[in-house]
């Protein structure tokens, strides 16, 4: 088993060879990948893609830096969607103060509208976080007064404090192509020691082709990558990491059905 818990398939790169780019992965030993909507008008086509290809799952949500084209999308809207059954989380969301595409005040708005609609729909969060990290574990810690939420922080490039506050708070962590880069030096430390019960590995293709694929447009296929290059550097077996990191994949996004009894 090998999961990618976060991809864009209907982002442009990959929206255009769909087929061909979910045969590359099926190929490499992908077993199920979830494609990650990021603004509303993606809403449709991410979904179709989920209800046209068994191993492939959707989300529902707003990005942080769309937050300002949205200020009609709250918790209602989300909780609409989350209904239904190839939908099996909410995001991604959160905080991006690194390019504030959108005003900060409206994008922790959005983040807390997230929250509230997958406590009350049950589906895991999916939690984009860039230079905002004292914000997000406040606004998370806050938002959980009001009752669990269960999530990830997706391509995790953050402290190890906010790791520990993240896994604290009961949150996945999600390790992308960014570990391979060279000089990702602070990052491979964080990811030797995460638990292997909350980690998880994503592509965000089109985004971050791992090494030995950077400068190409990213794709699932090299989760595969990704996943060897990180059993390397935490001494453990590519095939047990493979297996335990999708395991931790059905887990965590339950409505795909649990495929660790399998
Ligand atoms: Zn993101
Ligand atoms: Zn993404």
């Amino acid at each position: 088993m090998l999961a990618d818990s976060h991809c864009h398939l209907n982002y442009k790169g990959l929206a255009e060879d769909q087929q061909a780019v979910l045969s590359r992965a099926r190929s490499r030993g992908v077993t199920a990948m979830l494609n990650i909507a990021t603004r509303e008008s993606e809403w449709d086509a991410v979904l179709a893609t989920a209800e046209r290809e068994p191993d492939v799952w959707a989300s529902v949500g707003i990005h942080p830096h769309e937050a300002d084209q949205h200020p009609h999308v709250g918790a209602a809207e989300l909780i609409a969607r989350a209904a239904h059954p190839r939908v099996v989380a909410i995001g991604e969301t959160g905080l991006d103060y690194h390019y504030d595409h959108s005003d900060r005040t409206r994008q922790q708005e959005s983040f807390r509208a997230h929250i509230e609609a997958a406590r009350v729909a049950r589906v895991p969060l999916i939690v984009h976080t860039r230079d905002a990290e004292e914000d997000t574990i406040a606004i998370l810690a806050a938002e959980m007064q009001h009752g669990a939420n269960t999530g990830v922080i997706h391509c995790f490039t953050a402290s190890d404090a906010f790791a520990d506050q993240a896994l604290a708070l009961g949150l996945y962590i999600s390790i992308s192509g960014i570990v391979t880069f060279k000089n990702a030096r602070d990052l491979q430390a964080t990811a030797t020691r995460l638990p292997r019960e909350r980690l998880l590995i994503e592509t965000d293709a089109p985004f971050l082709a791992p090494v030995p694929n950077r400068g190409k447009p990213g794709e699932p296929a090299f989760v595969a990558d990704t996943a060897a290059f990180l059993a390397d550097l935490r001494g453990e077996h590519v095939d047990d990491l493979r297996d335990y990191t999708a395991r931790n994949f059905h887990a965590l996004f339950s409505k795909t059905g649990n495929k660790a009894a399998a």
